[in-house]
């Protein structure tokens, strides 16, 4: 059984792979259309989001049994074919959730005070002390859009700041889970948006929620919240954002994931009322080596299973 990993992965990965004797190679950054003609070769493909495993690679794949995710978002992998060539996907969805939600926080109450711009203007030689007024996030009502795993837990995070909680999602909880969180959950993107301070986006790209955010959902904005998104940067219309932030429908913007990556757009950088990270969300040390025990659990398992043990 070979084993082909073709994004970075911890070295922690690789020391447990060679420790337990597995047959892998490690070809971080390898090109597609190398990757087209190697592919062939091997049972297992671990990969991170830059490599798309779509339908011309699994065309080429004539022996993958699986496909592992190392993190958590599906959206680069054409689950449909997976399934219908009786390919098994598997992600590491723990893993990254307390990472993300973290930088969700740092994001919120960096864009609430300006911290991004400030650090900018010192380092430009400028102290614009006197107009860099900001916001508390003390009792603000807080959207999160999606209340999964992450959402989840940027609520709990929020606690502390007395924040209400405002769910949107297409699963409608039990009054008792919303509780825990002081939630309350609404049935409608407008209705969770219309009164919020603060919009946090945490849904998984779909048909469903590309472009979810549209023009129409930034015009009923009525109380211009501060909009963060640490999901998928398809799901807000870049266009309709624009147009948002030009007509001050939202105070501002804070993103880790872009519709085009590596990103960069005079357009939104040189806002003083964005704050941009380059997709870290996943990236911290400890998130890393919990999805590397996530990672070995799977291929446990799937050793286990094509074994039939
Ligand atoms: P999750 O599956 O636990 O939660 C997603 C929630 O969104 C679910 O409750 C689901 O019901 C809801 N949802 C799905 N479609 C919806 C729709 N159309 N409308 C409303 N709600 C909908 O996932 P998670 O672990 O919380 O992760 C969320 C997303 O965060 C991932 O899919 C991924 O795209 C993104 N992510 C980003 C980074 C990063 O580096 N910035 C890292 C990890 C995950």
């Amino acid at each position: 059984m070979r084993i082909l990993i073709t994004d970075k992965v911890p070295e922690s990965l690789l020391s447990a792979f060679k420790e337990r004797g597995y047959n892998f190679d490690y070809i971080p950054d390898i090109e597609k259309g190398e990757l087209l003609k190697i592919v062939s070769k091997y049972e297992i493909l671990i990969v991170r989001g830059r490599t798309r495993v779509d339908r011309k690679l699994i065309n080429e794949a004539t022996n993958l049994k699986a496909v592992i995710r190392f993190g958590v978002g599906l959206d680069n992998i054409d689950l449909d074919l997976c399934k219908e060539k009786g390919i098994n996907v598997y992600n590491t969805p723990r893993a990254f959730t307390e990472a993300v939600a973290e930088l969700t926080l740092s994001l919120i109450l960096g864009l609430l005070r300006n911290i991004g711009f400030a650090h900018y203007s010192i380092c430009a030689g400028e102290w614009r002390k006197k107009e860099l007024y900001g916001y508390e996030l003390l009792d603000k009502n807080v959207a999160v859009i999606g209340f999964g795993r992450i959402g989840r837990r940027v609520a709990e995070l929020l606690k502390p700041f007395k924040a209400r909680i405002i769910v949107y999602d297409i699963i409608k909880f039990g009054e008792e889970l919303l509780k825990q969180y002081t939630a309350v959950q609404v049935d409608s993107l407008v209705n969770a948006v219309k009164d919020a301070d603060i919009v946090t986006i945490h849904v998984p790209l779909t048909k469903e929620t590309r472009n979810m955010f549209s023009y129409d959902i930034f015009r009923s904005m009525t109380r211009k919240p501060f909009l963060i998104n640490t999901s998928r940067g398809e799901v807000v219309d870049y266009d309709a954002l624009l147009y948002a932030l030009d007509h001050g429908y939202i105070r501002g913007y804070a993103t880790d994931v872009y519709h085009i990556e590596p990103f960069y757009d005079e357009r939104l950088t040189k806002r003083r009322n964005v704050l941009l990270t380059p997709h870290i969300g996943s990236q911290t040390y400890e998130a890393g080596e919990r999805a590397v025990e996530e990672t070995i659990e799977i291929v446990e398992k799937i050793f286990k299973n094509i074994e039939g043990v």
